[in-house]
């Protein structure tokens, strides 16, 4: 017992979180009020989400300032076709892990990004640099996100962890507000090999079981 004690102590104090805010304007306000409004019916005065779910994303972007750009603007690339449709908001996630493990802070904990179908009002990114056959997520990412994953649960009622390609499970669960049945992406991010050792590493949180 001692000997785990003193593993979450150094596990804690290793890992720094490094704010690296995105632009978070007037605009880009208006744009998440309408997403909450528009896809999952939410009529806020502030763009914030109860967190109850942690989903873990790899970006495929090869580096920390290529993806830090990418979700920097409060519009999405002309280039995503695949869900402009559902609104003008750019994607963005609370948190950024680069390669070598470095924790980055985009957004509030508790401001809604665009990260995840269906489930933005209530769940927290996490962005992992990498992720292609060529650039396999690290160890140092990995200890990083047990390493989050521990420090949302302390501070947030967290139900559920999942991999954003998991996310479409929950189209019959009460957390599930996307008001279009035909708006989805398919999703392999972060791995099921990433999600498993994840998960591995964090069985004493207790998570709720993803539905079937
Ligand atoms: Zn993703």
């Amino acid at each position: 017992m001692a000997l785990l004690g003193m593993t979450l102590v150094s596990c804690q104090t290793t890992h720094e979180i490094i704010d690296k805010p995105i632009i978070f304007d007037a605009e880009r306000k208006q744009l998440t009020l309408d997403y909450l409004s528009d896809r999952y019916g939410l009529e806020q005065q502030e763009p914030t989400i109860t967190p109850k779910m942690i989903v873990l994303h790899w970006t495929v972007i090869p580096t920390f300032d290529e993806s830090f750009e990418y979700f920097k603007g409060p519009i999405l690339a002309s280039s995503r076709g695949d869900i402009n449709s559902a609104g003008q908001l750019n994607v963005s996630s609370q948190f950024m892990v680069d390669r070598d493990g470095t924790i980055y802070r985009l957004l509030p904990e508790t401001t809604m990004a665009r990260h995840v179908i269906g489930l933005n009002h209530c769940a927290i990114g996490i962005e992992n640099i990498g992720g292609t056959k060529d650039l396999p997520l690290t160890p140092a990412q990995l200890k990083s996100n047990i390493f989050l994953v521990n420090y949302l649960t302390e501070k947030y009622d967290i139900d559920y962890l999942i991999g954003h390609y998991e996310y479409t499970k929950f189209e019959d669960h009460p957390l599930w507000l996307e008001v279009d049945d035909s708006y989805r992406t398919e999703k392999s991010d972060p791995g099921e090999d990433f999600m498993k050792s994840v998960r591995q590493a964090t069985k004493n949180l207790n998570f709720k079981s993803i539905p079937e």
